[in-house]
């Protein structure tokens, strides 16, 4: 059994709030998030780092992300995608943040 805590997510091992799911993607709220909405698309496809992953595998994932970005209606928001542990990467399975910043609360997250 993996310990990947991404991937026990992905087997519904552990609870997540799912927000989108294909054959390749899912999306689910960040458990410690930074601002109200931030959210994580990740490849179904374990890897720790981005050049881990298979291009096909990554196709969905920028479009996911910029529906979710759309259904928070956020106009100021992050796409953040760590790599290593100098890169604070601190979960070892290929995740994007997306972080909207609330609107009007621009300081906050
Ligand atoms: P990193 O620093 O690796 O880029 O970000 C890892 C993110 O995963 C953090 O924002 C953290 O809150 C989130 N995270 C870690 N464990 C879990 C978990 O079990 N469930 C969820 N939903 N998010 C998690
Ligand atoms: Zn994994």
């Amino acid at each position: 059994m993996s310990a990947c805590i991404f991937c026990k997510i992905i087997k519904g091992d552990i609870p997540a709030f799912k927000l989108f799911e294909s054959e390749r993607v899912l999306a689910f709220l960040d458990i410690q998030p930074l601002s109200r909405g931030h959210a994580l698309v990740i490849p179904k496809h374990h890897g720790s780092k981005l050049t881990d992953i298979p291009d096909d595998q990554l196709e969905e994932i920028l479009p996911v992300a910029k529906k979710l970005v759309l259904a928070t209606g956020a106009i100021n928001y992050n796409i953040l995608q760590n790599n290593g542990r100098l890169a604070h990467q601190e979960v070892d399975h290929v995740h994007f943040h997306m972080i909207p910043k609330p609107n009007g609360q621009e300081g906050l997250g």
